[in-house]
């Protein structure tokens, strides 16, 4: 079965799915923390909608490079998830060092100005929602970078958010912009 996205050259949802549960066995055993990152092209569909689907493919895969760019550690591990979202797992990593990885990331799309007139700055850029956790479930980790992205996304795009797991289960915005 193919583990590898098709346009983008990544892995596919299917080897992030084992890598997931892969990974949050290992921080529960290790009592380590596994951290995730949500990552979702801005306003993708007025990209599609303005430039042509062909040109929104080249700017997914340019995309998928950068963001593949802004990881250093060998067990880190980027997928496509899905349309124009990426997901990410950072092993035996806080939540201080998943957003220093977000930075990265928003900074390196944005960085790279890949034209978008009707974009944030008129470029191609990203929002990042992130959560982390020692003991959990992939699901709920997933869950609670999802929503971190929607308050990235709320917030004006272009920047990160991370559930910050407080007993009330709502996540809490950090720095808005690179
Ligand atoms: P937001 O900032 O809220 O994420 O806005 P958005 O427009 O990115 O969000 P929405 O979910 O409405 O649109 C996602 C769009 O991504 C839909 C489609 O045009 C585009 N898209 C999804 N998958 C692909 C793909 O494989 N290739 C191309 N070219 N475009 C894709
Ligand atoms: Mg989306
Ligand atoms: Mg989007």
């Amino acid at each position: 079965m193919a583990l590898l996205d098709e346009l983008t050259g990544v892995p596919n949802r299917r080897a992030f799915d084992r890598a997931l549960a892969a990974r949050m066995g290992d921080a529960q055993r290790e009592g380590r923390p596994l951290s995730t990152l949500m990552i979702d092209i801005d306003l993708f569909k007025t990209f599609n909608d303005t430039l042509g689907h062909p040109e929104g493919d080249v700017a997914l895969t340019a995309v998928a490079r950068l963001l593949a760019g802004a990881l250093r550690r060998p067990a880190d591990f980027i997928a496509r998830y899905g349309g124009e979202e990426f997901v990410v797992l950072l092993p035996n990593t806080p939540g201080e060092g998943a957003e220093v990885v977000a930075r990265r990331m928003t900074r390196a799309v944005h960085d790279a100005a890949l034209a978008f007139e009707h974009g944030i700055d008129r470029r191609v850029t990203v929002s990042i929602g992130m959560a982390s956790a020692v003991t959990s479930t992939g699901a709920d980790l997933l869950r609670q970078a999802d929503l971190a992205l929607y308050l990235a996304k709320r917030a004006g795009r272009n920047g990160y958010a991370s559930f910050v797991d407080d007993g009330a289960a709502h996540a809490q915005m950090q720095v808005g912009t690179t």
